[in-house]
């Protein structure tokens, strides 16, 4: 049983009854829980190794995806295994999915935790100067054209206004002028279909990993990735919590 599966606890994936539908199609979500756990990427942790990203990231995955299910999305686990499979290989699953499923409007969301560079954090590792969520959305690129450009656009700049607005994560991150923040990460521009990126506070910040480990911190993050989606799709959120 990988770490992904044991996070889900024996959940098995139900049937969709009332799918949500985005341009006439059934919505897939294919969520990509960054990186390896720690022994594959020991270097994405906290400084004093209390929360390592990789595993973090599947927790949340394993999190929002019953929840997501429950919604009316296809929703996937794109990267089940322990291993930190290759960033281009992720994006080439997403694609493969995307092609042998044409009846479906594929999404791609890809959960991480930020981290301040080296240079900024003191002799131990941590940086207080750092801290807030922030989404990715792709630049232009050969791959990512048209409406899946324009709707990553829309889908980062949704969880970023909920992210600083109702869920209070803003943290002192300046917002960039388009509203979100743009980067040619390869899962997100590599991807065919509309991408973005989340980044769940800083893991250099030792408040907001106390935060990040928390029951409270948990849901919070969750609850912020779900009410996102449901406000980008039109779905009601009370529908999730009621
Ligand atoms: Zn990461």
């Amino acid at each position: 049983m990988t770490f992904y599966e044991k996070c889900l606890g024996g959940y098995v994936p139900q049937d969709i009854t009332l799918p949500v539908i985005y341009d006439g199609k059934p919505v897939g979500l294919l969520l990509d829980g960054g990186h390896g756990l720690r022994d594959f990427t020991s270097g994405k942790c906290a400084p004093d190794g209390s929360l390592y990203e990789g595993e973090w990231n599947r927790e949340m995955v394993a999190r929002l995806l019953p929840d997501c299910r429950a919604i009316g999305f296809d929703a996937r686990c794109l990267v089940p295994e322990d291993e930190d499979t290759h960033i281009s290989t992720r994006a080439a699953r997403a694609n493969k999915i995307m092609a042998d499923e044409p009846d479906k409007a594929w999404f791609y969301l890809s959960v991480h935790i930020n981290a301040a560079p080296k240079e900024s954090c003191d002799k131990n590792g941590w940086c207080k100067k750092a801290s807030g969520v922030c989404a990715y959305a792709p630049k232009n690129g050969t791959y990512k054209l048209g409406s899946a450009l324009d709707d990553s656009r829309s889908m980062a700049k949704t969880f970023v206004d909920l992210g600083r607005g109702g869920f209070d994560l803003a943290g002192n991150r300046s917002l960039p002028k388009v509203g979100y923040w743009e980067a040619n990460y390869t899962v997100i521009y590599k991807t065919k279909m509309p991408a973005i990126l989340t980044e769940s506070l800083f893991m250099t910040n030792p408040d907001e990993v106390e935060f990040l480990l928390s029951e409270k911190g948990k849901e919070t993050i969750s609850s912020w990735h779900i009410a996102a989606l449901c406000k980008y799709f039109g779905v009601p959120y009370a529908h999730v919590i009621g």
